[in-house]
């Protein structure tokens, strides 16, 4: 893991948090069969914030965040997401998913589609965008991700880094109000992390409510407004980067520190 600093200014003065709700999370249970993977989670996420989730390996991150968008179903407590229920209710689904942007520590890109295939294929099929407009909203967020010069090639033929940003150009053309990001540089060469965090960096400064599990402390420090650490299912601790990073309360949050810093 690395404390990879960002060699930018990173401008936080658009990063502003307003007192409007994203994403209440209220009491929420998880199991896999007999295993409690989450336990009693609670967790009210405003928009506009930049939110870092850490901890270690198989404590929860990934599930907590693919139960915003119902990747994984929780069986107790309650998830709402601008203020609709995420319940068994499809509609409800359908419509907390076109809100809800994701993407993965493998970028999950369709091999056999070009890279503006790639973002013009659910804009197209799922919101019946017609197919010049989403051809024009995808050329507009590869423009923004830095490479527009690569839609007409395949996956296969981009580094790693240039898929991650093709990832998050995808999910931008669904026009998401808030971004969840799973390790999504931790399958990258350290020199392409940089190239998929300043992208993330200026979606952050663009107001986007992002909810980032990442290594990457150097991030959390700079952009993130909260930090949460997970163990064992549950938020340990959360709080702002730099009370977090320098007076950690929990003995489990320190020894975490103390293996990663
Ligand atoms: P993290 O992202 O923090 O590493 P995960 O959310 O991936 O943790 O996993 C939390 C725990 O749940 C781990 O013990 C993992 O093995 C387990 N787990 C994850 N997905 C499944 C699944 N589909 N079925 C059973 N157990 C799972
Ligand atoms: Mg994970």
């Amino acid at each position: 893991m690395s404390d990879l600093a960002l060699d930018r200014q990173i401008d936080r003065s658009q990063m502003t948090v307003s007192d409007e709700v994203a994403i209440q999370i209220t009491k929420m249970n998880k199991w896999f069969g007999t295993f409690h993977v989450l336990r009693d989670i609670d967790l009210t996420v405003y928009r506009g914030e930049r939110i870092v989730i850490a901890g270690p390996s198989g404590s929860g991150k990934s599930t907590m965040i693919r139960c915003i968008n119902r990747l994984e179903e929780h069986q107790s407590g309650t998830i709402m997401v601008d203020g609709t229920e995420l319940s068994s209710d499809l509609k409800n689904i359908d419509k907390i998913r076109s809100e809800v942007g994701m993407c993965f520590q493998h970028f999950n890109l369709f091999p056999h589609l070009t890279i503006l295939e790639n973002c013009t294929l659910a804009p197209i099929w799922v919101r019946k965008i017609p197919k010049r407009e989403a051809e024009a909203t995808a050329m507009h967020f590869l423009e923004k991700v830095k490479i527009p010069e690569q839609a007409h090639k395949y996956p296969g033929q981009l580094s790693g880094g240039q898929q991650q940003r093709v990832a998050i150009a995808r999910s931008l053309c669904m026009k998401p109000r808030i971004m969840l990001f799973d390790e999504p540089t931790s399958a990258l060469d350290p020199e392409m992390i940089k190239e998929v965090l300043d992208t993330m960096v200026e979606l952050a400064q663009e107001g986007m409510t992002m909810i980032c599990v990442t290594h990457e402390m150097g991030f959390a420090r700079q952009v993130a407004n909260r930090v949460i650490f997970m163990d064992a299912g549950q938020i340990v601790e959360q709080n702002e980067p730099e009370a977090f990073f320098n007076n950690p309360q929990h003995e489990r949050t320190k020894l975490f520190l103390s293996q990663i810093l």
